[in-house]
């Protein structure tokens, strides 16, 4: 291969700049040409695509979000949709793509595998949702925001002796929330991976209180309920001041943490390296500290992610 694309798709995540970096440079180094495409498969159809050099990522390793634009493009589940983006791909001559999101993103890119044209997927999602991987780029950076902003409830909290209920992202992955929780000091959490009644919580922060608690903070993951109303009912039972904070897109910016930097600095290298060596149709995971390929549709379809359950039982010890 000579020519390579880059795009980002689904929802943006810190550390997504640094993994176009390491696509780049790698790259360049190994002596390729690199087009930047911009707003996911939505720009990749409709040829906003651009080269890049050595200076286009230059000063970007630091910054959130994606310089490249990020899109959602449902249009792209339409095969004649992307028999448009692969010519546009090889009207540059351009050989084949790393596509950096989710698990849409992914079936865009095994979809376009299949039609011919070779792809490689990296996760960037802050929500740690992704089979084949232990953590996803842009994790830790909203783990971070996440406990920062506890902290800051906490404290207004506890000075009120009020009851605070927190919606965390996830979408359907507890990790964010588990491990913020944990990291809070927070113990009651409403997690995807452990069934709950809103009785028994109920009864777990009256408990707290006659144990001498004079606060207490609620994690929940997005979608798992109403916040609003949960504190609604929290404060008619519990007797105690409640308030919900969705914490909602804040969890998304900022500058990424050291560890998704170098993640995505990895993976981007890493990305490249497969494509040099013929692989396709792949995405690339950490795994035990060690960079990992998997085929992509094996990966959506059949891999489990883990889930700490001894980490959550820690959690409840700590009541
Ligand atoms: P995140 O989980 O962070 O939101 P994501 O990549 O899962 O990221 P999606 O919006 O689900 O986000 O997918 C991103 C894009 O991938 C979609 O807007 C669409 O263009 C493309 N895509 C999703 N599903 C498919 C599919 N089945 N076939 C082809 N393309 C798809």
């Amino acid at each position: 291969i000579k020519k390579i694309g880059i795009l980002t798709s689904g929802g943006d995540a810190p550390g997504m700049n640094a993994a176009i970096r390491g696509v780049v440079r790698t790259a360049l180094t190994e002596g390729l040409d690199v087009f930047g495409i911009y707003d996911g498969y939505l720009g990749l159809c409709e040829d906003r695509i651009v080269q890049l050099d050595r200076s286009s990522v230059s000063d970007i390793i630091t910054r959130g979000g994606t310089f490249l634009g990020s899109a959602r493009f449902p249009e792209f589940k339409d095969q004649e949709v992307r028999k448009k983006a692969i010519a546009n791909l090889k009207k540059h001559q351009i050989d084949a793509l790393v596509v950096i999101g989710g698990d849409g993103s992914y079936m865009g890119a095994m979809r376009l595998t299949e039609e011919g044209f070779p792809c490689i997927g990296l996760p960037g999602t802050i929500d740690n949702d992704i089979r084949g991987t232990d953590y996803t780029i842009g994790y830790f950076t909203a783990l971070g925001t996440a406990v920062e902003s506890i902290d800051r409830l906490r404290d207004t909290c506890s000075s009120h002796h009020r009851i605070s209920v927190i919606e965390i992202m996830g979408r359907d992955c507890g990790d964010l929330t588990l491990n913020a929780a944990v990291a809070g000091g927070c113990e009651f959490m409403i997690i995807p991976e452990v069934s709950y009644t809103k009785e028994d919580l109920i009864e777990e922060i009256k408990l707290g209180f006659a144990k001498g608690k004079k606060h207490a903070i609620v994690t929940v993951t997005e979608n798992m309920c109403d916040v609003n109303q949960l504190a609604k009912d929290i404060e008619a039972a519990v007797h105690h001041e409640t308030r919900a904070t969705i914490l909602g897109h804040v969890q998304r910016g900022g500058s990424p943490v050291p560890y998704d930097r170098i993640l995505g600095s990895r993976m981007g290298a890493y990305a490249v390296e497969l494509l040099i060596n013929g692989h396709a149709g792949r995405c690339v995971g950490i795994q035990n500290g060690k960079l990992v390929h998997h085929d992509i549709i094996d990966a959506i379809n059949n891999m489990k992610r883990p889930f700490d359950m001894d980490l959550y039982n820690t959690a409840k010890r700590l009541f």
